[in-house]
């Protein structure tokens, strides 16, 4: 496996890192609630973004035809790296840059393609993703969410849950059922709406942390434009099968080098603490817990080259994203649990308070920690293609 970086790649590194420092704002803390789907200094976070259009520093992997750098897969993975290494403000257009954009390449009109690209590069348009909804989470093609044609608009009605920014964004990609008749795979369709249509009613989910950022939508009888569809009528399911093996693969790569920087920050804070006379870190309990956790980054790192490597000889990402979204939910969850044993009942302190360690930051990593085996399709659902379409097994019952 060869993954020297070559001069090109080694400026590429170089300029963007210097682009960060510049430009990362002065007022941003890294140490607040992260995510991306999160409403808390979003303003601060979109003018971070249309700087990063107005230099060319979004849609790096668009093709150079679309606006974008054309950047290489080792570019990309490069970008993610310094993006996570300088703490940089979570990108609120990551639905519309990452995922959306890239379907539309692959099978929307040249007029779609005009309408919608442009702003995203931009940064001036974020997207909602609706796909799960409350009986359609594991099971999603079992989605209820319905939409007929009425003359030249379609009518959905329907209720969409999770997903972030819904009260801000502009645009949802959303999944509706288009034809009941046919099996459920092959009635889905993968369509556009605008998020400030009549009959949109936006809902919160308050989370554990106490903030409610993620959204519940309900659709009522929500007229939308007939070409609104992205690819085939019907065939939407496929769209949703690529943006969820994106989801759970290509992703970790950038959140691997968030973990090996937090991990050293746990390691730093067992250094430099005491407990009963002895340093957090010559406690056999949690100098162990240093250890494992350390091992399962390392192996999740290790497994992320291989398959990089892979995807570097030109493989495309398929079921082995699974693998990865197993690794990267547990090697969460194992450093979430460390930051509360080390820290002990402050590490539960959330930002704000006088006593929170490093702002928050392990409350806040640890509850993160508890949604990652979740989202993106949970553990168990990981392993069902693991053992179903990698290892050949039967479907289980
Ligand atoms: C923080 C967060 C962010 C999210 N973001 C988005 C988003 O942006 N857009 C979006 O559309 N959705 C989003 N989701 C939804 C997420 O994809 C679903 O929560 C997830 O797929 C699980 O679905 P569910 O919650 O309905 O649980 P269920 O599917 O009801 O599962 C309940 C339990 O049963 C198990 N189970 C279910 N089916 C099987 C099976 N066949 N075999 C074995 N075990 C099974 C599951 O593993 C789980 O333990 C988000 C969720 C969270 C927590």
């Amino acid at each position: 496996m060869d993954i020297d970086l070559s001069p090109g790649e080694l400026e590429f590194r170089r300029e963007f890192r210097a682009w960060l420092e510049q430009n990362i704002p002065r007022d941003w803390k890294p140490g607040e609630l992260r995510g991306m789907g999160h409403s808390d200094s979003l303003e601060l976070r979109r003018d971070f973004e249309r700087s990063m259009g107005r230099d060319g520093w979004l849609g790096v992997a668009w093709p150079v035809e679309y606006g974008g750098r054309g950047a290489t897969l080792m570019e990309q993975v490069i970008y993610q790296e310094e993006l996570a290494r300088a703490q940089a403000p979570g990108l609120a257009g990551h639905v519309g840059l990452q995922m959306v954009g890239p379907i539309l390449m692959e099978v929307g009109t040249p007029a779609q393609r005009e309408r919608f690209l442009p702003p995203i590069l931009r940064g001036e348009e974020i997207w909602y993703q609706g796909f799960s909804e409350p009986n359609a989470g594991s099971d999603l093609a079992g989605l209820q969410t319905r939409a007929f044609l009425d003359g030249d608009e379609w009518v959905v009605t329907g209720q969409k849950v999770w997903g972030g920014l819904a009260e801000f964004a502009d645009w949802g990609a959303v999944l509706v059922r288009t034809d009941p008749e046919v099996p459920k795979h092959k009635g889905i369709s993968f369509m556009v709406i605008d998020m400030k249509s009549p009959g949109i009613k936006v809902g919160y989910i308050r989370e554990m942390s106490g903030a409610a950022n993620m959204n519940e939508v309900f659709f009522d009888q929500v007229r939308v434009p007939r070409d609104s569809v992205i690819g085939a009528v019907n065939d939407g399911w496929n769209a949703a099968t690529r943006l969820l093996t994106w989801e759970r693969g290509v992703i970790t790569l950038s959140i691997l080098v968030h973990y090996e920087m937090f991990w050293e920050r746990l390691r730093d804070y067992a250094n430099a603490t005491k407990r009963g006379g002895r340093r957090l870190s010559e406690i056999p309990h949690l100098r162990e817990g240093l250890a494992r956790t350390y091992t399962n980054v390392r192996m999740m790192k290790t497994a992320n080259l291989r398959w990089l490597a892979h995807y570097l000889r030109g493989k495309r990402p398929a079921e082995e994203t699974s693998y990865m979204k197993l690794y990267w939910s547990q090697a969460h969850q194992s450093l979430g649990d460390l930051a509360l044993e080390l820290g002990g009942v402050d590490a539960l302190e959330m930002p704000g308070s006088d006593v929170a360690i490093h702002g928050g930051e392990f409350a806040v990593e640890w509850m993160q920690s508890r949604a990652t085996t979740l989202l993106g399709g949970t553990q168990d659902i990981q392993r069902n293609i693991i053992a179903e379409r990698i290892f050949g097994l039967p479907r289980g019952q």
